[in-house]
């Protein structure tokens, strides 16, 4: 692997730092990503010359505010290809936007006895408010379940979709194994039994090239900090005629078309589902981190993340008793890793990576499910994103060996 070519860490100051004096090496981007300059700068103009509440205010950086929240809603809608601003609904994050789905749409279409398939790899974001509808409404969840590869089983989605099934939510990519999901190819199918269909994107916008009109979702949720932008800002896609059709998520300013003492109307889509002030220097920032996105292209994003993942996952796997879950082969991965050391906790093994300056993850990773699939009730996770480096692998690889000599487990 070149690593002189697209190398984009000196973008980001946060990694230009030593910790427990060692390099930082940040392969937490899954959890959440690093800011570069750009977006930092974009967030700092906007507080310094524009700031101002947006819609319906006249004076100069009211009309400048909202021009800079309404061009970061056309970024989002050319960034992922859809058909028009008014499908873009800016939320507080994925999770914000999976549940406007399930309170909105969910509350008003499923019926006692309906159906609602997800996969036993979703993050809890995109099950326990699928959960919890199909309790309140005597519905029944149903979970595709995985090949022994940590794949999507198509075959089991094929079984488990029936004519009785109102709603398919499923992950387009996992955030645990990095699993990517045949997300278009259930579309098809939830739309041959008059299903929705609600792709959850928070692990595959940020990394990959996403087309929600080729992919023909009818709801794709994700969040703007995986991909560099401010926390609190996230996305719901979602087609015209259903978020037309849906009743308004919440109640305030903003959303209203007009109000009298006994009865309201409402505004038209987008403004229907933001109500309240909105996090708009968050919307500013997610625009300048798709302009930066864009500036390098996004197949070169996901083919820098793919030249990491061919160079690590071999020396991953190969290292005694290190087990790595879900698919073995760097050709079905996007840049997540997960994986265990036998006989050690992944706490201890995050810790002791740590001690090196590599930052992992531990835990359940908000996916209890997949873990009691798995067989395990954590993991260690380690997540790459366009602007890590072969050294950040090398120095991953030579921690993990390090770690296991230091715990004097096995062979190293
Ligand atoms: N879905 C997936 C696949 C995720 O990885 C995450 C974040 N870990 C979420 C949903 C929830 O995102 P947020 O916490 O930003 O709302």
């Amino acid at each position: 692997m070149d690593n002189n070519i697209n190398d984009y860490s000196a973008d980001f100051p946060i990694l230009d730092q030593q910790v427990n004096d060692e390099r930082l090496v940040y392969l937490d981007n899954a959890a959440t990503a690093q800011r570069p300059r750009q977006v930092i700068k974009a967030l700092t103009n906007f507080y310094e010359q524009d700031n101002a509440n947006v819609h319906r205010g006249v004076h100069t950086l009211a009309e400048r505010a909202t021009k800079d929240y309404e061009d970061a809603r056309k970024k989002v809608q050319e960034f992922i290809n859809a058909p028009t601003a008014n499908e873009i609904i800016f939320t507080k994050g994925c999770t914000d936007s999976l549940n406007l789905v399930a309170s909105t749409y969910g509350e008003q279409n499923i019926m006692p006895g309906d159906e609602i398939v997800i996969s036993i790899m979703e993050h809890h974001s995109n099950l326990i408010p699928w959960q919890q509808l199909a309790k309140r409404k005597n519905a029944t969840l149903k979970y595709i379940e995985l090949t022994a590869d940590g794949e999507l089983d198509l075959a089991d989605a094929k079984r488990k979709i029936t004519d009785k099934t109102k709603i398919v939510a499923v992950t387009h990519a996992s955030n645990v194994m990095g699993t990517i999901t045949p997300l278009k190819e259930l579309a098809t199918i939830a739309h041959q039994h008059g299903a929705v269909i609600v792709g959850d994107g928070a692990q595959a916008v940020p990394h990959m090239p996403v087309d929600v009109q080729n992919l023909d979702v009818d709801f794709y949720a994700f969040s703007g900090h995986k991909m560099m932008s401010p926390m609190g800002i996230g996305v719901l896609y979602g087609k015209a005629e259903l978020l037309r059709a849906m009743s308004p998520y919440q109640f305030g300013g903003e959303m209203i078309n007009d109000v009298h003492r006994e009865q309201s109307t409402w505004a038209d889509i987008p403004f229907k589902f933001e109500a309240g002030t909105q996090n708009i220097a968050g919307a500013v920032g997610l625009g300048a981190a798709i302009d930066y996105l864009s500036n390098i292209g996004m197949e070169k994003v996901q083919q820098k993340e793919q030249q990491l993942i061919n160079y690590v996952l071999p020396r991953l796997v190969v290292i005694p008793d290190v087990q790595v879950y879900g698919p073995q082969s760097p050709a079905k991965h996007t840049g997540v890793i997960a994986f265990n050391i036998k006989g050690l906790h992944p706490h201890d093994v995050a810790t002791a990576l740590d001690m090196d300056g590599v930052a992992v993850r531990a835990g359940h990773h908000c996916a209890q499910p997949l873990m009691e699939d798995l067989g395990v009730t954590a993991t260690a996770r380690a997540s790459f994103y366009f602007y890590n480096t072969k050294e950040d692998a090398d120095q991953l690889i030579k921690a993990i060996k390090e770690t296991k000599e230091f715990f004097n487990i096995g062979t190293i």
